[in-house]
């Protein structure tokens, strides 16, 4: 027994998806198919997706915001665990976002995504214009790490009371960790991991998941400065 997080091996690593994990057939073909991109690491693992989707089954959300959309495991997960709703989908990039549609599409679920090709700050800025602050049920940030924190402000403002922000690879291959490690996106992450624990305007925990998840809930009203 322990009193501190299990130290992952293969072995247990192993038992644990094979005794947890619920994957839609859809989901397990779009993972295969990104395994072949080089760029396959930046999907999220699939434990971790069956978290998001129980968060937001919870919440019975129907309004989510997902900022980097990669090949759409996020996405699809969120559209899925919503009978009825909307996911806002940000990210930049065509010929990944292209792969999502098909599975969106291949999953029935595409009537529910709405992607937004454009920087995810400007697409957040406009939600924000159009009076959409405290609406958002659900929120996953997992586009480029450098905007971390500005995704994490308009994240809160977005964010209706009750609802959940999910905050990806916060643990960064551990290289949060490595104290010498001085790299743009490792400084913007650890940066990030700091200012949430100290953020009175939210309730926070970081789960050892995959790379890392924090999340956040707002505390009362109103949203003022840390
Ligand atoms: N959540 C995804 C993984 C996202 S990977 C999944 O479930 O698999 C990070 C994504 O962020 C990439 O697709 C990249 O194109 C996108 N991205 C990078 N910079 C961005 C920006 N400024 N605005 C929006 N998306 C961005
Ligand atoms: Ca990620």
């Amino acid at each position: 027994m322990t009193q501190t997080t299990l130290a992952m091996t293969q072995t247990i690593y192993q038992y644990y998806i094979a005794n947890s994990l619920r994957e839609d057939p859809i989901l397990t073909q779009l993972r295969k198919e990104t395994a072949k991109l080089s760029s396959s690491k930046m999907q999220i693992a699939p434990e971790e997706g069956q978290l998001l989707a129980f968060i937001i089954q919870i919440l019975g959300a129907t309004k989510t915001l997902d900022i980097g959309v990669y090949t759409g495991y996020s996405s699809l997960v969120a559209a899925m665990a919503m009978p009825q709703g909307k996911v806002i989908s940000c990210d930049i990039n065509n010929e990944w976002t292209k792969i999502a549609k098909k599975y969106w599409q291949l999953a029935n679920q595409e009537h529910k995504i709405d992607l937004r090709i454009a920087p995810a700050l400007e697409t957040l800025d406009n939600l924000i214009k159009a009076g959409q602050e405290n609406s958002f049920d659900f929120i996953f940030i997992d586009a480029d790490k450098k905007n971390y924190d500005e995704y994490y402000e308009r994240g809160l403002q977005l964010l209706r009371q009750g609802g959940v922000m999910a905050v990806d690879n916060v643990l960064w291959g551990g290289q949060v960790a490595d104290l010498a490690d001085n790299d743009e996106n490792t400084t913007a992450i650890r940066n990030l991991n700091k200012k949430v624990l100290q953020d009175s305007r939210v309730t926070m925990t970081m789960i050892p998941i995959a790379d890392g998840l924090t999340l956040v809930t707002k505390n009362g009203l109103p949203l003022s400065p840390a």
